[in-house]
C-alpha cells in the first residue's frame, strides 16, 4: 500500500479492514470491482456518493436513543437530539412536509410503522396487486401486511398497463378499506395522488403513499409530490434518492403525529440507527442541490430514450413508454420468460430483474417481464446516446441467448463500455 497524501485523502471506509480482517477486506474489494465492471439496470438500485457511504461510519453507531429528540429513554442523547432534529428539518424542507420521522430502518419498516399506526389487526387494506407492480409490504400473503390485515388489491388495466382510477374508486367503495396504499415498485407512469386522495376521502380511508421508488424524482420536482394529498408518505432513501439504505416517514396532519411516531417506536422498531441518520441527513442536503435536479431529469430522459429504442427494435414496452426512471419490457410475445432474460443478461454483465406483467400467465419466480431502471447508470454519467447502446446490448444478448461464446464476447464489450464511466474514481 502506498501512503501518499492522495491515498490518505481518499481512503475507502473499509481500508482499515485490510489489516483487521483480510477476508472481509477482500469481499468489499470484490464487490467494488463487480459494481464497476457491469451495467447496473436494477430500477431500485443506485450508487450513493462516496461521501454518503463514508458518512455511515461514525460514532453515533454506539448510541442508544429510543424515543424522539428531547423525549428519550436513555441519557446522553443531547448531541443525538441535535443530529436527529437536523435530519428532520432537512427532510421536511426537501419534501415540503410539516412533519417527518427519520428513524425507519428501511422502506419495509416505514410501511410496518405506518400500518401499525393507521390500522388494527384484521382491518381491510387496499393496495396495488404485486403482479401489477405493487410491493410485498402492501398486503402480500407472505408478508406481515397480508397476515395481520385483510388485504384487497386493485390493478392496472390489462390492455394499457395503466392505473384505472374509476375501477380503483369502485373497488374502494366495495371493499371499504381502513387504509388505501398508493405507490409501486414496478410502474412506469406518473401516479395521480390527487385522484387517490379523493377516492380515499370518499370511503373514509387513510391514504398511505409509498414513494420508495420515485422519492428522488419527487424531491427534485420532476414527479408530482404526494405530500399535499396523502395522510402519510413512506419511502426508502437509497433508490432514486441516492442516500444510505434506509427509510423515512412524512406527513402534514398534526393529529396523526403521535400515532405515526409511535408506529415506528415502540410499535415496530427499537433503537434508531443514528449513524445512518447522519448519512440520511447528508443525502437530504445533496438532494437540495441543483445538480440533483439535473440528475433526476437525466434519469427520466434516459428511461424515455431506452423505451423508445426498445420499441424501435420491436421489443414491447409496457404502457408504451415511461414517465419515470424505469421501463417494463413485456416479453409475452417472445420466446423468453423474464427469468431466462435476466439470466442471459447477467451472463453479459447486465443486471436487470424479472418482473410480473399484468395478466401474467407465468409464476412470480418465472414471469413474462423484465424491469429496467436508469438511476444507477445515470449516476455513472451516461446519457441518451449510451441508452441506445445499452438497448442494443440487451437486444444482442437476447438474440444470441443460446450462444455461450457470443455472450462471453459481449460481456467483455459491455465491461469495456462501462469502464468509460468510472465509478468511485476517488477510490
Ligand atoms: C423497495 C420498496 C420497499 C422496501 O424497501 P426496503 O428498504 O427494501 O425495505 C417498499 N415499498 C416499495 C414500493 C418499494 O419499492
Amino acid at each position: 500500500m502506498t501512503t501518499d497524501l492522495k491515498t490518505e485523502n481518499t481512503a475507502k471506509p473499509w481500508q482499515r479492514l485490510h489489516e483487521a480482517d483480510h477476508e472481509l477486506y477482500a469481499l468489499c474489494e470484490q464487490e467494488l470491482t463487480r459494481q464497476r465492471q457491469g451495467l447496473e439496470l436494477i430500477a431500485s438500485e443506485n450508487f450513493a456518493p462516496s461521501t454518503v457511504i463514508t458518512a455511515l461510519a461514525n460514532v453515533f453507531m454506539n448510541k442508544y436513543a429510543e424515543g424522539l429528540p428531547a423525549k428519550r429513554y436513555y441519557g446522553g442523547c443531547s448531541v443525538t437530539d441535535d443530529l436527529e432534529c437536523l435530519a428532520i428539518e432537512r427532510a421536511k424542507k426537501l419534501f415540503n412536509s410539516s412533519y417527518a420521522n427519520v428513524q425507519p430502518h428501511s422502506g419495509a419498516q416505514a410501511n410496518a410503522a405506518a400500518l401499525m399506526a393507521l390500522a388494527s389487526p384484521n382491518d381491510k387494506i387496499l393496495a396495488l396487486d404485486l403482479a401489477h407492480g405493487g410491493h410485498l409490504t402492501h398486503g402480500s400473503a407472505v408478508n406481515f401486511s397480508g397476515r395481520f390485515y385483510q388485504s384487497h388489491f386493485y390493478g392496472v388495466c390489462d390492455r394499457s398497463g395503466i392505473l384505472d382510477y374509476e375501477r380503483i374508486a369502485a373497488c374502494a367503495k366495495e371493499v371499504q378499506p381502513q387504509v388505501i396504499i398508493a405507490g409501486a415498485s414496478a410502474y412506469s407512469r406518473c401516479i395521480d395522488f390527487q385522484k387517490f386522495h379523493h377516492i380515499s376521502k370518499e370511503v373514509g380511508a387513510y391514504l398511505l403513499v409509498d414513494m420508495a421508488h420515485i422519492a428522488g424524482l419527487v424531491a427534485a420536482g420532476v414527479h408530482p409530490s404526494p405530500l399535499p394529498w396523502a395522510d402519510v408518505v413512506t419511502t426508502t432513501t437509497h433508490k432514486t434518492l441516492r442516500g444510505p439504505r434506509s427509510g423515512l416517514m412524512l406527513w402534514n396532519n398534526a393529529d396523526l403525529s403521535t400515532k405515526l411516531n409511535k408506529g415506528v417506536f415502540p410499535g415496530t422498531q427499537g433503537g434508531p440507527m443514528q449513524h445512518v441518520i447522519v448519512a440520511k441527513a447528508l443525502c437530504f442536503k445533496e438532494a437540495m442541490h441543483s445538480s440533483f435536479v439535473e440528475y433526476q431529469r437525466q434519469t427520466i430522459a434516459n428511461a424515455k430514450a431506452l423505451a423508445a429504442e426498445f420499441e424501435r427494435q420491436g421489443l414491447a414496452v409496457l404502457t408504451g413508454g415511461t414517465d419515470n426512471h424505469l421501463v417494463l419490457l413485456d416479453l409475452s410475445a417472445t420466446k423468453f420468460s423474464g427469468k431466462f432474460a435476466e439470466q442471459v443478461l447477467e451472463s453479459a454483465a447486465i443486471s436487470v430483474n424479472k418482473n410480473m406483467i399484468p395478466g401474467d400467465k407465468r409464476s412470480p419466480m418465472i414471469t413474462s417481464g423484465v424491469r429496467i431502471g436508469t438511476p444507477a447508470v445515470t449516476t455513472r454519467g451516461m446519457r441518451e446516446q449510451e441508452m441506445v447502446t445499452i438497448a442494443t446490448f440487451i437486444q444482442r444478448a437476447l438474440e444470441n441467448a443460446n450462444n455461450a461464446d457470443y455472450l462471453v464476447v459481449l460481456k467483455h464489450e459491455v465491461e469495456a463500455f462501462a469502464a468509460n464511466f468510472p465509478l468511485y474514481p476517488e477510490w
